[in-house]
């Protein structure tokens, strides 16, 4: 995985999914971290979508390649090859939807059915700009949380709040993750 010959920086390169219900945000999420930018009236493109992003970790060029469903949600027939080597997980839901956070445990099923690894995950409360129509509240998303094992975190892909931290906590979990079954 690393390329250690002298003077060369050591390159990782991992795969992190967004999974969640239909209009949550994954896009959008996507596209704030990967290219600052936000879509109010995004139309789901039909296929799987990726970006790479590059992070500095400890002097390592740590690259994640970054899935979004991109409108897919519903057809399982890319599920599996959609799960396939992914080192992340962002299960995002729409705090102004409560339906979303209810389907949170069939993504997280569905996700550990499929992965063959260990999977660093995050559990994503998307939309706190709209406090003001909050349907799930912060407490019940750290609670879910903390049962399952996820770190947590409300984000906002229209105001930016803590998309970026949400990406590198998974990304740095990542790497410390196979750091330690390579050391
Ligand atoms: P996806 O289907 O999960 O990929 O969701 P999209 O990224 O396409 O977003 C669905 C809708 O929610 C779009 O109209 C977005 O503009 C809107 N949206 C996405 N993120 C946010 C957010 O953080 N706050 C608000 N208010 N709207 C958002």
């Amino acid at each position: 995985m690393g390329d250690e010959s002298e003077g060369e920086t050591e390159e990782y390169l991992f795969k992190v999914v967004i999974i969640g219900d239909s209009a949550v945000g994954k896009s959008n999420l996507l596209s704030r971290y990967a290219r600052n930018e936000f879509n109010l009236h995004s139309k789901a493109t039909i296929g799987v979508e990726f970006q790479t992003q590059s992070m500095d970790i400890d002097g390592k060029d740590v690259k994640a390649q970054i899935w979004d469903t991109a409108g897919q949600e519903r057809f399982r027939a890319v599920t599996s090859a959609y799960y396939r080597g992914a080192f992340g997980a962002l299960l995002v839901y729409d705090i102004s939807r409560r339906s979303t956070f209810d389907n949170v445990g069939r993504w997280l099923q569905e996700l550990n059915t499929h992965s063959d690894t260990t999977v660093a995950k995050m559990l994503v409360g998307n939309k706190c700009d709209l406090d003001n129509i909050r349907e799930v509240s912060v407490e019940e998303g750290k609670a879910l949380a903390e049962t399952e094992g996820l770190f947590f975190m409300e984000t906002s892909a229209l105001d930016s709040t803590n998309v970026k931290t949400a990406f590198e906590i998974v990304i740095k979990e990542i790497y410390s993750n196979v750091s330690r079954k390579i050391l």
